[in-house]
């Protein structure tokens, strides 16, 4: 298993022009499933292709273990990337497109050819291997094209949004059985997505990018819980907003000034708050109870309208000026106008700083 250091890689495609990439520093650990995250445009695949060796960083080092492979062309990297589209090559069997990276890269036909059937038993295709891929599914295509870029035993796998062309459900299907093949392969697998939820769903690490700058890297769990700013927390779920001031920091932790009154809250470890510096409080809607009786950190807010989604009640309430979302579970009837308090633990809020 190999790991990936990235540092300060920068990319500007003509010179002149604003860095595609600035600065960025990245480790990836060894078997590690790691998503690079962002919306479209912030240069997540030029930052795969960097890594692949497809594309020449303008600044920066790329360790795969402890060998500086910046200067290497990428047939000499032994990374596999898998694309969207798949790529497979229509004329050949199923087998014959797994096969033929081993082939090109000198291994003998029996050899080929064990390490071909392994992977599409792998990917469970191995009854489809005498079939050309126009005679496959979608979902079926892109086993082949993952069982191809495992075959060759890559240093580093590398996958960029191989699930945007199918349909919703099949692309959820989709999420546990890659997560189960690159772990059961025990590959270091660099994923590109601008689909959060699928990054939450399958990474063990993630990186969210913005503009070209690496913005947070951390776990699904901390990325949503503890995000570091403004940008990741609305790129990752929902949450709402409240604009505070500090009125007292301790370790960890904050209270916060709002116009809905004094609002304790966790703080990233990245942030440095002082007394009176503003800040921007995070509160996921499914973090907070909706209760009578005011509460330890709670504010008043009046019901405005509810939409039954089926796992969760969707409330929206006015508090003060703000429009506050809640998910309620098991929501009782409530009506508009009723007047409720909103409570959070100051571990379910976040003060975030606000600038990036
Ligand atoms: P993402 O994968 O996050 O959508 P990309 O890495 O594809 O982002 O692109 C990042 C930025 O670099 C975009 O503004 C894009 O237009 C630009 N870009 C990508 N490839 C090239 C290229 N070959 N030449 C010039 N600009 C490019």
């Amino acid at each position: 298993m190999t790991s990936v250091a990235l540092s300060k890689i920068s990319k500007t495609y003509r010179s002149g022009e604003k860095a595609v990439l600035d600065s960025i520093d990245l480790d990836i650990a060894p078997g590690e499933l790691f998503f690079l995250l962002g919306p479209s445009g912030c240069g997540k695949s030029t930052l795969l292709r960097i890594i692949a060796g497809l594309i020449k960083p303008s600044e920066g080092k790329i360790k795969f273990d402890n060998d500086d492979v910046t200067g290497l062309p990428t047939e000499k990297r032994h990374t596999a990337m898998v694309f969207q589209n798949y790529a497979l090559w229509p004329h050949m069997t199923v087998l014959e497109n797994v096969k033929f990276g081993l082939s090109i890269r000198g291994k003998n036909e029996k050899e080929a050819e064990k390490q071909a059937s392994d992977s599409l038993s792998m990917v469970e295709m191995q009854d489809f291997a005498r079939r050309k891929p126009s005679e496959l599914s979608g979902g079926q295509q892109q086993r082949v094209a993952l069982a191809r870029a495992i075959a060759v035993r890559p240093k580093v796998l590398l996958l960029d949004e191989p699930l945007s062309n199918l349909d919703a459900k099949l692309r959820i299907a989709m999420r546990r059985e890659i997560r189960r093949i690159c772990k059961e392969s025990g590959l270091t697998t660099v994923y590109v997505t601008h689909d959060q939820k699928e990054a939450l769903a399958m990474a063990d690490r993630m990186a969210v990018l913005h503009e070209g700058r690496l913005c947070q890297a951390g776990s699904p769990h901390e990325i949503y819980r503890r995000p570091n700013s403004v940008f990741v927390a609305g790129f990752i779920g929902e949450g709402n907003f409240i604009p505070a001031k500090i009125a007292e920091t301790r370790d960890g932790s904050a209270v916060a000034e709002t116009q809905l009154g004094a609002i304790a809250a966790g703080v990233p470890p990245s942030a440095k708050f002082a007394k009176g510096d503003p800040c921007t409080l995070l509160i996921r809607p499914e973090s907070m109870l909706v209760s009578r009786e005011k509460r330890e950190n709670s504010f008043p807010a009046k019901i405005a309208g509810g939409v039954f989604l089926g796992e969760f009640t969707q409330w929206t309430f006015d508090a003060g000026e703000r429009t506050i979302i809640v998910f309620e579970q098991n929501a009782p009837t409530r009506r508009e106008g009723e007047e409720f308090f909103l409570c959070a633990s100051p571990e379910n809020i976040v003060a975030l700083p606000q600038v990036f």
